[in-house]
């Protein structure tokens, strides 16, 4: 099973991408419909937030008036903090359990319109990131989803910029096409990205390199501090170091260990994480566009 986070900002075309890993047999987590949920009717995370900001957030048929929620809980930051620490756990446990549910072999998409912002790409197996001119996104959010000019521009200045996605996006996707080239290009993801991967590390062997996603890494400078971040999120408490070698070609990944023990212990977490081991000692990527190998070295 392997998690890939898709985002990109607002208008960009994620959920069509989303709809296509979909028909592709992708199992879709969507961050917006959980958040939804679990504030719907009757649910306990609504009872807390009456609880917490008052009668007066809830509408005549008894569901949450989103803007008079907003009016309390974005008020000052002692209010947004209780209205996180309500809403995030539930949004997390449900996730959480989307996720346990998932076939062994699935592909979960987590459709995470702030991914970015929220700094959960490390956290991910592969991150996709759906990409358009601000311009066109913001024709598109007019004329197609019937937002207000200036609302959409607010909502595309609240958000992280492109430069800022590209640095964690292991794959961009262009969207500056038609819906169909898109989806044709999501297809090609899917057959040549998401799918070997996965297989790979069910298998528990690295990647044969395809050179065409190999030449179209989004941000070669930004690759090392990546894959860094993500090999610190698959270690957690073994690593004592994680650094990574700059030089040009296939980056080179060092994580220091504190003894014996903890490099075995990370053996089946690198493998899970999507680097299995090559048969030389070291390890290295199950993402055929993404080559990379890992070293396991003892602390002096
Ligand atoms: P997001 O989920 O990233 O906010 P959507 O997938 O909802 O974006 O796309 C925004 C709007 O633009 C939708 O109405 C969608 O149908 C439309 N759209 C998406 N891709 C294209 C495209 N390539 N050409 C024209 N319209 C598009």
């Amino acid at each position: 099973m392997i998690r890939v986070g898709l985002t990109g900002g607002i208008g960009a075309g994620k959920s069509t991408v989303a709809r296509t890993f979909a028909e592709r047999g992708g199992y879709l987590v969507d961050a917006d419909k959980i958040a939804r949920e679990v504030v719907e009717p009757d649910s306990d995370g609504l009872r807390q937030l009456v609880d917490a900001f008052g009668p007066e957030i809830l509408g005549a048929d008894g569901a949450l008036d989103r803007p008079a929620l907003a009016a309390r809980a974005f008020a000052d930051e002692q209010s947004r903090t209780l209205l996180n620490s309500i809403t995030h756990p539930l949004i997390g446990a449900r996730t959480q359990q989307l996720i346990d549910e998932a076939p062994t072999d699935a592909v979960v998409v987590q459709d995470i319109p702030l991914l970015v912002e929220s700094k959960m790409a490390p956290f991910f197996h592969l991150v996709v990131i759906v990409g358009a001119d601000e311009a066109l996104r913001l024709e598109r959010l007019t004329t197609l989803r019937g937002l207000d000019a200036d609302d959409a521009r607010a909502r595309i200045a609240a958000q992280a910029d492109d430069a800022q996605r590209r640095a964690v996006a292991d794959v961009w996707l262009d969207n500056s096409g038609t819906p169909e080239q898109l989806a044709v290009a999501a297809g090609r993801i899917w057959d040549e990205r998401l799918r070997p991967l996965e297989a790979n590390i069910r298998a528990g062997r690295p990647a044969t390199v395809d050179p065409h996603w190999a030449a179209a890494e989004p941000d070669r400078e930004a690759l090392p501090g990546r894959l860094t971040n993500r090999l610190w999120a698959i270690a957690g408490d073994k690593a004592t170091a994680v650094a990574a070698a700059g030089e040009a070609g296939v980056p080179e990944l060092r994580i220091t260990v504190r003894d014996a023990a903890a490099a075995e212990d990370l053996g089946p977490l690198l493998t899970a994480g999507g680097f299995p081991p090559d048969g030389s000692g070291r390890y290295a990527s199950a993402d055929p566009g993404r080559p990379a190998t890992v070293v396991v070295a003892l602390a002096d």
